[in-house]
């Protein structure tokens, strides 16, 4: 049996026949006339021309928001992603002044911009930091320039908890510190020894100023203004005084005032080289800063501790030889080096006066000398010339200011509350 073919009629047919009817429909179909263009609808269509001739700019488009992240190329992220116009980039980046913080982007900033519908760029923003930033508005062929800087708020808060597991820990679990916990914590391990003195059920009650910035919730930047820390090995109460400085309440400055040598004023040693951020290399002429003071010191001088301090560290170098590093608190650090005995190990507190180690020749030496260290917050600075913490108490004067400025936080009862500024937390769960 054979299968009859399909006929080209049968197969066209339908469609030809919607497409006939449709257009049967479309011919005849009753529609409503246009009305006549009129005078005044003729001038009103002259007037919208006109007005977009007018204002050839088109409306703006909202901000667009970008985090740099690592590997980023602002070239191709310009281009390929934003598909803003490449010589505009290069407009911005040629200006002498305000170009090179294009250059520096670095991860984590954040950019923010504004095109109109045409992709022209109106306005660029670079937060350098959550607090700062730059402005570029372009307009033709001019660029306008802003810095911007976010309004800071700052509030004293008040914490007070209990000591669980750590200090740290405590802090973290206070909202008036949200963002700012660690900063806190690290602020106050500065001043007092927790990490070894630290026990579970220390009491302890902080005074902070918290900064946020204008629309933020966390804290940009925290001070530790004042604490009282009462624990079973550990008690200490100080404030902050007008020098930046810690005192106790009745004064006494918290930290150890400081011998401008390490061995003490009774001694006297020749500086055989000096504290030099520029100091030349005598062989290869090559800039190689010296951050210490060296002593022409005889091998076997006592070295004495310039300050009361823990030891951080005892170690050998290559370079520095028998080699010492004492914490003083406050982020005050001092280093001596080519030592030829140690008299001390990591964790030994020390008093001034004491005598940690003797001088010597050790390590990369060209004869006996102490080389010796002070560091500000991780900064070499020179100890010879360095304002020193000598002032072990507040003159009457200074005490009186001193306790007015504090008097609610050293008079105020460990467990009440005292008003709105002051956020005051129950101890830790
Ligand atoms: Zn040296």
């Amino acid at each position: 049996m054979s299968r009859s073919p399909l006929s080209w009629p049968s197969v066209l047919l339908p469609p030809l026949l919607i497409a006939l009817s449709v257009a049967f429909w479309w011919r005849y179909h009753p529609r409503p006339e246009p009305p006549p263009m009129t005078d005044q609808a003729l001038l009103r269509l002259a007037a919208d021309t006109d007005f977009h001739n007018l204002d050839p700019t088109p409306a703006p488009l909202p901000w667009e928001h970008y985090t740099i992240q690592q590997g980023d190329l602002l070239t191709h992220l310009w281009k390929e992603q934003w598909q803003l116009p490449t010589a505009t980039l290069y407009r911005l980046i040629e200006d002498a002044d305000q170009g090179q913080r294009l250059n520096r982007l670095r991860p984590g900033q954040h950019l923010e911009w504004r095109a109109d519908s045409d992709g022209r760029l109106l306005a660029l923003r670079l937060w350098e930091s959550d607090a700062e930033g730059y402005q570029w508005d372009l307009d033709g062929d001019a660029i306008h320039g802003q810095v911007l800087e976010k309004e800071r708020a700052s509030h004293r808060v008040r914490v007070a908890g209990i000591v669980r597991t750590s200090l740290a820990a405590a802090l973290a679990g206070q909202p008036a510190l949200a963002g700012a916990a660690g900063s806190v914590s690290a602020q106050l391990a500065e001043l007092l020894p927790l990490s070894r003195q630290a026990r579970r059920g220390d009491r302890f009650s902080l005074l902070v100023d918290v900064e946020r910035l204008e629309g933020g919730e966390r804290a940009y930047s925290a001070k530790l203004m004042g604490f009282d820390y009462q624990g079973a090995r550990l008690q200490a109460s100080a404030a902050r005084f007008d020098d930046d400085r810690f005192y106790r309440p009745d004064g006494t400055s918290l930290l150890p005032s400081f011998w401008r040598h390490p061995f003490g004023e009774s001694h006297h040693y020749r500086i055989s080289s000096p504290f030099n951020l520029h100091r030349h290399h005598p062989i290869t002429g090559r800039i190689s800063p010296h951050y210490g003071t060296d002593f022409a010191m005889p091998t076997g001088s006592p070295v004495a501790a310039p300050a009361d301090g823990v030891v951080r560290r005892v170690t050998r170098g290559l370079l520095a030889g028998n080699y010492v590093v004492l914490d003083h608190g406050n982020g005050y650090q001092t280093r001596y080096m080519h030592l030829s005995k140690v008299r001390v190990h990591p964790g030994d507190t020390v008093r001034q006066g004491q005598v940690i180690a003797l001088s010597g020749n050790t390590g990369r030496s060209t004869g006996p000398h102490l080389h010796y260290e002070l560091r500000m917050n991780g900064r070499p600075v020179n100890a010879m010339k360095v304002s020193l913490p000598t002032k072990g108490q507040l003159a009457s004067d200074e005490l009186t200011r001193f306790r007015n400025q504090y008097a609610a936080y050293f008079d105020f009862p460990a467990d009440a509350n005292d008003g709105t500024e002051v956020a005051h937390r129950d101890p830790e769960q």
